[in-house]
Formats: structure tokens, sequence, C-alpha cells
């Protein structure tokens, strides 16, 4: 399932990858005036789900996320407030499930949009392709956070002027696959960013899992971050402490709704952020949460300070903010809830999205392989299934299995892609997925591997097909 998903995109990528640079509109300059040398961002007072919006200090606009379906009218409401006529400079939708994208729509129509980022895997769900068909013919360029591939061991890094950088930590595909087999693959595969301004660092991490966590602790970045937007809402699996540990938060922002059915934020994961000694800032009891960075230090507001509370706190800043340390090479995984089937499952549409051969783009560290998606009829594929909530603590929804889509481009030879492999259970062979040996294997005992690699581990080609 998380395939390439756009296969006529990645064509149409091959001819349009003369690139944007991420660049404010200038010019026509409406009644918005950022304040001087200064990045804000507002953690908005959406209800369940996560919606933020980054006003650089030359006042270009990134909005994170959308909220939840009720969370639109705030965004309908705050962000033209908040951008003075101008559209976002750039839209980031962490991952597709309804609390983050839920409200996305109705903030785009309200002010516009000028760029699109998301994780790039395919997601079947009403609001999704609702979504996606929007952003095609009215966003000008729409990304993957793919890395460049001339220099794969190089973070993804997005200017916003005066020194205020937006690294892409994750995903990383096509050369480190997404993750599969996890307790929610696509929290798993979350963009994850920081947000650097002088020695001030903002995290967010969507609603990434400890799978995520763990497998970018392996890598060569420097977490350390001023202000962490925490995982999944405070969720109890999320913001582990070996992951709260390396980002050393001064302060935390849980962006989550009143009284909401998943018990977000959970004590336990309240508890671990106590333990890193960040100070807590929630939406449900905050209200609308302001963090202003001057690029030495970070003050926090809250919109609805609570009794006995100081209404702003002020963080000094970290000591940095490097981001990478070093290459950034794949790391190892193993999966934490799915069985074999589940990942055989996930596996069979190999797990890159770039076309072998696609033009390396732009150079230098603000380059992005340009996306377009196909039209909505080839994104939608079959009947959508109906449009599933937000996961509750520790009971995946049906969405995590989504079906898998038909693909209108063959792209399983490509070696980014990897082709698919299979094995039986009962084997220590493993053949390519096409060949007539694979076919004989019973469904129930057959495993599917997106990367040959992954299939050769403690198996021999076989020799029909020798794979
Ligand atoms: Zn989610
Ligand atoms: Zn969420």
């Amino acid at each position: 399932m998380f395939g390439p998903s756009r296969p006529f995109a990645v064509v149409l990528a091959a001819l349009l990858a003369a690139l944007l640079p991420l660049r404010a509109a200038t010019a026509s300059a409406a009644p918005r005036v950022p304040a001087r040398g200064q990045l804000t961002v507002h953690f908005f007072d959406v209800g369940q789900g996560d919606a933020a919006l980054i006003t650089s200090p030359n006042g270009k606009t990134v909005l994170v996320d959308g909220g939840p379906p009720e969370g639109g009218a705030v965004l309908e409401r705050r962000l033209p407030e908040l951008l003075g006529g101008r559209p976002l400079d750039l839209v980031v939708l962490s991952h597709p499930h309804l609390d983050h994208l839920g409200g996305l729509l109705k903030g785009m129509k309200a002010v516009g949009a000028k760029r699109f980022l998301d994780p790039g895997f395919d997601h079947p769900s009403k609001s999704y392709a609702e979504l996606l068909k929007w952003v095609g013919s009215n966003v000008g360029q729409v990304m993957n956070p793919l890395p460049n591939p001339e220099k794969p061991e190089e973070l993804v890094a997005i200017g916003l002027g005066e020194g205020v950088q937006l690294h892409i930590l994750w995903p990383r595909a096509p050369q480190d696959p997404f993750l599969k087999g996890t307790r929610s693959d696509p929290n798993s595969n979350s963009i994850v960013f920081k947000l650097t301004y002088g020695k001030t660092a903002f995290l967010f991490v969507g609603d990434a899992e400890p799978d995520t966590e763990e497998y970018l602790l392996q890598k060569n970045i420097d977490f350390t971050s001023t202000v962490l937007k925490v995982g999944h809402h405070g969720g109890r699996h999320s913001s582990t402490d070996p992951f709260l540990q390396r980002i050393k938060p001064k302060v935390a922002v849980i962006s989550c709704g009143v009284g909401n059915d998943y018990g977000h934020p959970t004590q336990a994961a309240m508890d671990r952020i106590a333990r890193v000694g960040a100070h807590l800032f929630r939406t449900d009891l905050d209200g609308e949460v302001v963090a202003v960075s001057d690029g030495t230090s970070v003050t926090v507001t809250s919109g609805r300070p609570q009794a006995g509370f100081p209404r702003g706190f002020k963080a000094a800043g970290v000591s940095g903010p490097q981001v990478a340390t070093g290459p950034i090479l794949p790391g190892s995984h193993k999966p934490s809830k799915s069985t074999v089937e589940d990942r055989g499952r996930y596996g069979q549409d190999g797990h890159g999205h770039a076309e072998p051969g696609e033009p390396a783009g732009k150079k230098g560290k603000d380059r992005w392989t340009r996306e377009v998606p196909a039209p909505v009829d080839e994104m939608a594929g079959p009947e959508p299934d109906p449009e599933p909530a937000p996961e509750p603590e520790a009971q995946p929804q049906q969405e995590e299995k989504p079906r898998r889509r038909e693909r209108t481009t063959d792209t399983s030879t490509g070696p980014l892609n990897g082709g698919t492999y299979v094995a039986s259970k009962s084997s220590k062979k493993f053949h390519k997925a096409d060949c007539k040996g694979a076919a004989d294997i019973k469904p129930s005992n057959k495993i599917t591997f997106a990367a040959r690699a992954e299939a050769a581990e403690g198996r021999t080609p076989a020799k029909d097909c020798n794979p």
C-alpha cells in the first residue's frame, strides 16, 4: 500500500522538475506585517487534531495540518486574520488521517496555497481523495519529501528566509523505505521536520509512532529542540523516553480536544514529558498556543491561561541547533505489530515513488522533486472506503490495512521500487513475484517482499527464476 501512489505524477515529475524555489510572495504587500526578526508558530485550538501555522521573520507561511473537520471553521477565521490576504506559501499534511486533514480544505480555500507537501503514500479515504482533487487543480506545486537522489545522505531542507530552515527528517523514501508493520503505518510515516532559527528549534512529529522514534534515533540527527509538537496528541505509545531524552524539549505542545474519546493526552505520555523537564501546553486547556522565537529564546503564550499558571513561558535557546551530524543513512526496523502477511500486503506495491532516471532537479539545499497528482479519477481507484474515524489508542482501525489500489503504470521492475519477491513460509527459497514457482505458493503461506535484500534474508534464490 505504501507504493507509488501517483504513477502519472512521477512521469510528470520528469517534465516538471524545473522547480519553483520556495519564495515569499513579494510585491503586492497586503497588510500582514510579521514582527521583525521573529519566527511565530500558532498551534490552533481545533479540537481533537493538529493544526499549526508557521510564520517566518520575512512573512513566509507554512500551515502544518488542518485539524479535524470541525477545525475547518477555526482555520477559516484565523488564517485570513493572520495572512492578511496572502496565500499560504506551503501546506504540510503530516499524514492523511482525518484529524489532520479534516479542516484543511476549508483553510486552504479560505486563503489559497502555493505548495503542498505530504508523505506521498497511498491512502484510501474520501476526504483525502477530495483534498488531492482540490490541491491538484488549485495548488501550483505538489511535492513528496524525496531526498535528492544525487545526495541521498543529506536531509531535504526548505529555506524560509532569514536563516529559518525547515529540515525534513522523515519519511525519506525511496532510499529509506516507509515503515511497515507498525501499530499504524500512516502514523509511522508522518512527516517529521525540524524548524530551526538561530539558537532555537521546533520539532514537529505528526502522529509518529514508537517505531518512527526508534528508527530516527539511529540516524545522525541532532534532535535537540526548544519546542516539541508532541506526537499523536499525547497518546501513550508515542513520546518514548529515549526520543524525549534526545530532543530535550523545554516546551511541549499537545494538540487535542476537550474530553476527546481517545483519552488524549495520556498520563503516561505527560509523565514522560514532565521527566525531561518540559513545560507543557495543551490546546484543550490553553486554547490557541503561540510560540514566538527571536532566534535566541522562545516565548510561549496560552490563549486561555489557566489559574495558577503563568500566561507566558520563556524558554532559552538550545545549543546548536545542528540538524545533520553526519550522513543520513537508512536504518533497520523490526516491525512491532503486524504479522508477516501484513508486511507482504504492504510490500506488494514496493515502496518507492520515484521513477528510475528521474532527474535530480535543481541542485542545492532547497531542491525539491516536483510531483503533480494524477487526475482524480486516476487517484481514486475503486470506490473508497467510508471515512474512518481517527484511531483510538491501541485499537487500530480498518484503515490501517487499506486496499491496494490498481496501478496505472508498471514500475515494479524499476530499481527504486525494488520489484516484488515472494517466498513460502515453509521454504527457504525466494522467487520473483511473476515466477511460475511463485504462483504455486499457497496464498496463506505466501510472504511478499518489496526489496530483494529483505527476501534474501535467510533464503536463497530459487533456481526457476533466479531472482
Ligand atoms: Zn494519525
Ligand atoms: Zn492524529
